[in-house]
């Protein structure tokens, strides 16, 4: 890449990157908590998104952007159970960015929501790149992607608070090597919290949602 081009793709971030500090006074002004969740297309997102806002419900009020190139399917499942649910169109863009964030934060009632949980577009390459002013980053993982993917978009791996390993019900019929899988996550972010899950027969899902529950309740009493 040409260096002006550098230069210009440097400005972008970083006027993005003061968006999303203007997004995150907003939400904290509010007493909000939120979480960006990312992952590759089809890796679940919504599917733990509707999951955990079941075993949250009667803990926290909880609102969802969902970014999406262009439908509104994600967002109008997630409405039938959510108090409150926007949709993003990003119009082809195939990530979310502050700018987006902070139009859809103006068109919710932030006061009556504890945790808005932010779906991002299905990519493991750009929202890595696009701060939104969340309080932490997800990445959801799913077995049938295949256990090269921390090697493959290691941007993505380091810059998350959390992982969730998705469809681990198919490990038995799908060749994915979890010890390979976690040394990749390893050396990208030591420690990293991860939760393998399935949306299918809910194994791990309680563990995620009690966690995200004390990610709230630990911001609220600070
Ligand atoms: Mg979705
Ligand atoms: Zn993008």
């Amino acid at each position: 890449m040409a260096t002006k081009q550098v230069a210009v793709v440097e400005q972008i971030l970083s006027a993005n990157d003061q968006l999303a500090d203007q997004n995150r006074r907003i939400l904290d002004e509010a007493g909000v908590f939120a979480v960006n969740i990312m992952s590759s297309p089809g890796a679940g997102k919504t599917s733990t998104i509707v999951a955990t806002q079941e075993r949250l419900k009667d803990r926290l009020r909880i609102g969802m952007v969902d970014g999406d190139i262009e439908t509104t399917i994600d967002a109008d499942r997630a409405a039938a159970a959510w108090m409150q649910a926007v949709q993003i169109n990003t119009g082809g863009n195939c990530h979310l960015d502050a700018v987006m964030l902070s139009g859809a934060l103006h068109s919710l009632r932030l006061d009556e929501i504890d945790l808005l949980v932010v779906e991002n577009v299905g990519n493991l390459i750009c929202p890595a790149s696009f701060k939104l002013g969340t309080h932490i980053s997800v990445l959801i993982a799913s077995v049938p992607e295949g256990d090269d993917k921390p090697y493959k978009y290691p941007p993505m791996y380091r810059g998350v608070d959390a992982l969730i390993i998705n469809k681990i019900d198919l490990l038995p019929y799908i060749r994915f090597n979890m010890d390979y899988f976690i040394k990749g996550v390893e050396i990208l972010n030591p420690g990293l919290t991860t939760f393998p899950i399935s949306c299918t027969t809910g194994e791990g899902l309680d563990a995620w949602a009690d966690w995200l529950y004390r990610q709230v309740m630990a911001r609220k009493g600070a």
